[in-house]
């Protein structure tokens, strides 16, 4: 099982799944009725266990770089259902505290019966490119909240009623005020800082010049792939990522 302590999980001895229940366990997957057994087990252990000889506890994203795409996917989904554990314990209507479902990986209130389930918040990404002079090129920004000089690809959260591609092109407008078209599906990707599905289009140009909005987006611009840096851009765990070199790549040898 996966074993938490607050945002980070226990790697030892070069593993990252581990048999048998640890000391100081504040909650276990492995109580939850049957149905719950279908997801990777987890526990979350107080803030005094100790890791032992040759262990230590790791963040989600270095869980990635040492272990893989799978591993990523499989700790982050267990950390979210344990963070929704150690965070929501009450019924939001009447404060009765919850209880695993039976039937399936939500929690019930006993005296209202409302059902709840682990969050998750959809967001776009979308890269945008555009031809300029005979070049295409794809639009990377500055996010204010990010390293100095880090670029990438525009994204943001879907708002209640819009589709994908409404929240596609309304962002691109809040954040550089130009419009796209082409919206096109790409990939998605689970991330668990705390709980975004990230859904990835692809986009053209259509109008507009790039006017950062200058709150969240302090720079933007256009870069050929010659231009763009593998260490200006975030790291391969990221669907940012993703985006970033299926462009550089198509630029590169079009029609692949
Ligand atoms: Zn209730």
């Amino acid at each position: 099982m996966f074993v938490f302590q607050g945002d980070k999980v226990l790697v030892r001895q070069g593993a990252l799944e581990h048999t048998g229940r640890p000391d100081k366990v504040s909650r276990c997957s492995l109580k939850l009725p049957e149905v719950w057994q279908d997801l990777p087990p987890w526990c979350e252990v107080e803030e005094d266990f100790q890791p032992g000889e040759g262990g230590e506890f790791i963040g989600l994203r270095q869980v990635w770089h040492r272990f893989g795409d799978e591993a990523f996917l499989r700790a982050g989904g267990a950390w979210q259902y344990a963070n929704w554990w150690r965070n929501v314990r009450l019924c939001s209507f009447c404060g009765e505290p919850l209880r695993p479902s039976e039937t399936d990986h939500g929690r019930r209130c006993p005296r209202c019966g409302r059902a709840f389930y682990a969050p998750l918040s959809p967001a776009v990404i979308v890269a945008i490119e555009r031809e300029v002079g005979g070049e295409r090129k794809l639009l990377l920004a500055h996010n204010t909240a990010m390293p100095e000089g880090r670029l990438s690809v525009l994204a943001g959260f879907v708002e209640p009623g819009e589709t994908l591609e409404q929240a596609v092109v309304r962002e691109v407008r809040e954040e550089v005020a130009i419009e796209v078209r082409d919206i096109r599906y790409f990939k998605s990707q689970p991330w668990p800082f705390p709980c975004s599905l990230m859904l990835g289009f692809t986009a053209r140009w259509k109008a507009g010049e790039l006017r950062p909005d200058g709150v969240e987006i302090g720079e933007a611009g256009w870069f050929a792939p010659g231009d763009i840096h593998p260490a200006n851009i975030p790291d391969g765990a990221s669907i940012a990522r993703r985006l970033i070199d299926h462009f550089t790549a198509s630029a590169r040898n079009p029609g692949t």
